[in-house]
Order: structure tokens, then C-alpha cells, then sequence
């Protein structure tokens, strides 16, 4: 029997990174010094107090079986505590907090919710990819908003056709910005709030970056803004705050009556977060603000080095003000794929070419500050000697 795929994974975009992955491999398995500014993905472990809380609570039997879908109500109350004291947003935890087994799952499901035949999504460009394959996966039309430069790579909402914001139904925004690393004020979300109420659009707020912020900004959270309860939900994670990409955990908080239609899809294919996660999570968020200000102090060395270096070198980028990502303009007449193919091939350099990330990212580069300093330099004077002498 010949295996055929259905059109909805046909649909999605082919694999960017398949042939810089089989070189990474390649290159690994002639020992080259590879060092990896590609992967999104904190280098530094799980706090030990929340492996500890781990622990503890997976010795008891009663959080073996199957956990709650809504998840612990302690869980909730503790992530609606936390996004008070954070963001003086105030939040019921029974109706307006949901858990996620990570925040990746929550964006891809939501589009099951509420995208009908002939819908359309507004999708940035360059963006974390679950927005488009979330989206392909409902059958929604896509529409990109292009993140640009000049624009500060915010959308530009006015430029969104009328007969094209009619059809959409969901709104994904993302500040600060993966893989730009730009921040976006409330202004900003005011204006998001305005045009979703006018135009019927849900907005679907990804803040997994809040955490990571540098120089005294500190990012504020969609759900601040007046309205924003009324047409949207944000997407937070532990992920990024706690180095546990690897635990999955994540929340989707705001309009009950969105929630209400993701958790209904969740209940249909998965069944909760297992409790002893959620206990030592719980322990995570209560000790946030200690977490946040190591986490941030680690990354702002890393930028200062890598962007202070590259500068030295001669490839001049900008320091990002929130995120672990730096955003770099190609150089030298290659595009990002070709430049990303050769930082491997010369310097034995990983980094994510732009254009991986929607066509709005040609022209620039991902460098991801999850290695340690002295790394970042090296890297920084392979990248000198090879293109820049
Ligand atoms: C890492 C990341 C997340 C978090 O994903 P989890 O599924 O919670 O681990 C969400 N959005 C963006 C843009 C990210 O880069």
C-alpha cells in the first residue's frame, strides 16, 4: 500500500532547517568546535527548588492517575495570583485561567475553536511557526502581517485590507518578539484592542518573552489595556521564566468565553498536566521574581558580549531590549540561508537564517544567547577573522 498524506500536512511549509541540521550533524560527527547560536532553547537547568518540589510530590501515589483538565485549582489560583502581582491584571482562576501543556499546544489548538470554512488568520511574519501550521491545521486562510524594520516590527494594522480583516477571525501577536526581539508598548495593544472590536477579530496574545528583559524595561502584558479582556486571551509559559522547556507547562489567560472553546478542544485530546508538575510549578511562580532577575542578569552579559563583539568585528546589530535573541542584518550579498550555510561551513557557527521564520525574515539572522560568554566571543572573533578580515 502506498502511505499518502492528508493535504493539511502537505499544506505546511517544508522543513528550512533540514539541510542545515543534516551539516550540523555532519560537522558534529567530524568534531568540528561547533558552537550553536541556533536553538531557542535555555542552556541553564531547572532551578533545583522546583526539581525538589518534583520530587517530593511524585512520591505521592495520588498524583499518579489522570489529572484534572482544568488543571489544579491551586495551579490556577497560583497563575492568576502571579499575573496580578506581575501585571495588576486581575483574573478569575476557575473561569479565566487555563493550563497548557506547554503554551506551543494552546496556540496550535486554538484556530479548532473557532475557525469555520472561509476564515482566515492574521499571522505574523517573520513568527514562531504553530500560528501557520495551527492555522493550516482548522483549514483557515492565512494572512501575514509583515514585521517590519521601519515599523519597529510591529504590524501595521491599518494596512490590513477591509475585505480581508472581514474574514479574519484570530489575531496572533507576540511581543516581545521571537525571533525579532523587538517590544511593543500598550499603545500598541490599544490599538490591537480597537481594531479586534471593530472587526470581530479574537487576539491571541504570546508572551512568553515577559521574563527576559534588559536596561529597566520591563514588558507589559496585552491583558493590561482596557478592552482587552473583551476580545483576547494571552499565552504565557513557564518554559522561558524557568528554563523548563522540557516540563511543559504553559497557561492561556483572559475571556472566559475563549477559553471555555480551547479548553473544550483540549478535553477532546489530551488529559492534563501531571500533578506533580503542576505542584512544583506552583512553586515555580511563587518565587518568580527571584528566578526573573538571575535570569535576566545571565542574558544581559551574553548580549553585551556577543552584540559588543559582533560590533567590534565589523557586522553591526542592534541590541535587543527584551528576549534571548539577537536579529542581525545579513551581510556581504549572501541571503540568510546561504550566510547560516556559510557560518557553518567557515567558522563552524549555528545560527538560524531569518527566512525560516516567513518570507519578512529574509535579510536577517537568529542568533540565540543560549551559550555562555566566553562562547559568544569566540564566536564573535571566528566571525571576524572569516568574513570581516
Ligand atoms: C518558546 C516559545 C514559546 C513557549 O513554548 P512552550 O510550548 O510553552 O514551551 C511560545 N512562543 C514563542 C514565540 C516561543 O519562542
Amino acid at each position: 500500500m502506498s502511505i499518502d498524506y492528508a493535504e493539511r500536512l502537505k499544506q505546511l511549509p517544508p522543513y528550512l532547517f533540514e539541510e542545515i541540521d543534516r551539516a550540523k550533524q555532519k560537522a558534529a560527527g567530524e568534531g568540528r568546535p561547533i558552537i550553536d547560536l541556533g536553538v531557542g532553547d535555555p542552556d541553564r537547568p531547572t532551578p533545583d527548588f522546583i526539581i525538589k518540589k518534583l520530587h517530593e510530590a511524585s512520591l505521592d501515589p495520588a498524583t499518579h492517575t489522570y489529572a484534572l483538565n482544568r488543571g489544579l485549582s491551586a495551579l490556577r489560583e497560583e497563575m492568576a495570583r502571579w499575573y496580578g502581582s506581575r501585571f495588576n491584571v486581575s483574573l478569575d482562576p476557575d473561569t479565566e485561567v487555563l493550563p497548557l501543556l506547554g503554551s506551543k499546544e494552546g496556540i496550535a489548538h486554538i484556530p479548532l475553536a473557532f475557525i469555520d470554512p472561509g476564515d482566515e488568520v492574521l499571522v505574523p511574519d517573520p513568527g514562531y511557526p504553530p500560528y501557520k501550521s495551527g492555522a493550516i491545521f482548522a483549514g483557515a486562510g492565512i494572512h501575514f502581517m509583515p514585521l517590519l524594520e521601519k515599523n519597529g516590527f510591529l504590524p501595521d494594522l491599518d494596512a490590513i485590507d477591509e475585505n480581508v480583516a472581514r474574514k479574519c477571525r484570530l489575531m496572533h501577536l507576540n511581543y516581545p518578539n521571537n525571533p525579532t526581539g523587538a517590544v511593543c508598548d500598550k499603545a500598541f495593544y490599544e490599538k490591537a484592542v480597537s481594531f479586534a472590536k471593530k472587526h470581530d477579530i479574537i487576539v491571541c496574545s504570546d508572551a512568553a518573552y515577559t521574563e527576559i528583559s534588559f536596561d529597566g524595561f520591563t514588558p507589559p502584558s496585552f491583558l493590561e489595556v482596557k478592552g482587552a479582556k473583551d476580545v483576547g486571551i494571552e499565552f504565557h509559559s513557564l518554559s522561558k521564566t524557568f528554563n523548563m522547556t522540557g516540563w511543559r507547562v504553559g497557561m492561556a489567560l483572559g475571556n472566559a468565553d475563549i477559553l471555555n472553546g480551547l479548553a473544550r478542544v483540549k478535553s477532546n485530546i489530551d488529559s492534563g498536566i501531571f500533578t506533580a508538575v503542576q505542584m512544583a510549578s506552583i512553586e515555580a511562580l511563587k518565587h518568580a521574581g527571584e528566578i526573573k532577575s538571575e535570569i535576566c542578569g545571565l542574558y544581559a552579559e551574553r548580549r553585551d558580549t556577543l552584540v559588543k563583539g559582533l560590533n567590534k568585528a565589523g557586522w553591526k546589530v542592534q541590541r535587543p531590549l527584551a528576549t534571548f535573541y539577537v536579529w542581525a542584518p545579513v551581510f556581504g550579498g549572501y541571503d540568510s540561508f546561504s550566510l547560516a550555510k556559510a557560518m557553518l561551513e567557515k567558522a563552524d557557527i549555528i545560527v538560524t537564517p531569518g527566512s525560516g521564520f516567513g518570507k519578512s525574515g529574509e535579510g536577517y539572522m537568529r542568533m540565540a544567547l543560549t551559550v555562555e560568554p566566553d562562547k559568544l566571543e569566540e564566536a564573535a572573533s571566528r566571525i571576524k577573522k572569516v568574513f570581516f578580515s
